[in-house]
């Protein structure tokens, strides 16, 4: 076993529980460990931390599985799977789908693991060379405690660069999943490409806000920008909403979103393949108002140096989204870059009601579903955030 010194008073954010270690934090280690290898911690005096997994071409060298001394072994896998799978035992049935988070990386204390479940299908995202080198016990450890007969892996993500990782898909283990799964939420059903979709194929952390923004769609016409496989649209119309437009700028997107609809039986919804940024704009100059708008943009900010450019970014949309609103209407505002921060966020909102003179009243602060839950000693794990927001 490596061990890793850290530096004279580098310790604290471990002794806290945070499970990055910085490079610059790193005083030396007794060898040369392998990429993803588990190495011992210590601080300065030698006093042992915990284990974590070494990464020689990330920033962040190393990232912690466990705060005591003992073996990152299968066992060990299958305990940290069991505690994730514990804590969500009741929200398939609570929020009444087949689709859950099952593992959420840092927060389920498994860095760089990210496993969603459609139906009878598993979907993992191994981010960072120690998921990697875990991922097969991992998949075992999963597919025997949950049942499921379909370990996919969607690991062709550009972040594993960082890593110093190629991207990867494919079968992991178990039988090769169907082309789309058919998942529900509520009554509500979407169509799931998990081999051609962004991410692991569905945007499950928009599930809680999806009901919520249903809910106040009965009557009103809907703007779904950035609709990706339709979701908010879909549960509007599915809810009573009068009308529903969906913009976005890929094709296979609008694709899928007019798949879903289908697929609930709705007809009548507009599918407009646009950039959003000239969309907001020519709906502006045509004097075209929405009793709901939705904004909810790809991540703009990637790290903190890009956080005042995003906020730019997104002050534009939200400026000319609110100007979209009828009097009366709603906004459902949206940002899922980890580096703006709830009270940026907010902030940014507040300048653009001003700008488009519109008053604008917080109905409810709204954030990544449930199932993607958060580490209390790991901030940086909140990242979907937004506003439902009345306006006149
Ligand atoms: N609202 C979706 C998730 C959005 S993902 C949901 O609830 O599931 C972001 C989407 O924005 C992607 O489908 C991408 O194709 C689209 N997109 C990114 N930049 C865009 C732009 N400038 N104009 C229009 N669409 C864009």
């Amino acid at each position: 076993m490596i061990d890793v010194r850290l530096k004279e008073r580098r310790d604290a954010p471990t002794r806290r529980r945070h499970p990055w270690i910085f490079s610059g934090a790193i005083d030396a280690a007794s060898g040369n460990p392998a990429p993803g290898e588990t190495v011992r911690v210590l601080d300065a005096a030698g006093n042992p931390l915990g284990m974590g997994a070494w990464s020689p071409e990330s920033q962040i060298r190393v990232r912690m599985w466990r705060f005591d001394e003992g073996p990152v072994d299968e066992a060990f896998l299958a305990g940290r799977v069991a505690a994730a799978l514990a804590v969500r035992a009741t929200m398939g049935e609570r929020f009444a789908t087949d689709a859950l988070r099952l593992v959420n990386a840092e927060a389920d204390g498994l860095p760089g693991v990210t496993v969603d479940r459609y139906g009878d299908t598993l979907v993992g995202q191994f981010t960072t060379v120690g998921a990697e080198r875990h991922k097969a016990a991992l998949a075992r450890a999963l597919l025997a405690q949950t049942g499921a007969r379909s370990f996919y892996e969607r690991s062709d993500v550009d972040s594993r660069a960082h890593e110093g990782l190629a991207p990867t898909a494919g079968l992991l283990a178990g039988d090769e999943p169907p082309g789309h799964i058919v998942i529900h939420e509520g009554e509500t059903r979407f169509a799931v490409d998990v081999r051609g979709g962004q991410k692991t194929g569905f945007y499950l952390d928009q599930r809680e806000n999806r009901r919520l923004v249903a809910a106040e769609a009965k009557g009103r016409t809907v703007l779904n920008t950035f609709c990706y496989t339709g979701g908010f649209g879909v549960a509007a119309q599915k809810a009573g909403a009068a009308a529903v437009t969906h913009v976005d700028v890929s094709e296979h997107a609008l694709g899928q979103a007019r798949a879903n609809t289908e697929l609930n039986g709705l007809a009548g919804a507009t599918f407009l393949r646009a950039n959003v940024f000239q969309a907001l704009r020519d709906f502006r100059d045509r004097a075209q108002r929405f009793g709901l708008v939705v904004l909810d943009p790809p991540k703009f900010a990637e790290t903190k140096a890009q956080a005042a450019k995003a906020l730019r970014g997104y002050k534009d949309i939200n400026l000319l989204g609110l100007k979209l609103v009828e009097p009366g209407g709603l906004l459902a505002t949206f940002s899922c870059s980890g580096a703006i921060s709830p009270a940026d966020f907010r902030m940014m909102v507040a300048a653009a009601a001003l700008d488009a003179h519109r008053t604008v009243r917080i109905l409810r602060e709204l954030r990544q579903a449930p199932d993607h839950v958060e580490s209390i000693t790991f901030p940086e794990g909140l990242y979907l955030k937004g506003l439902l927001c009345a306006v006149e």
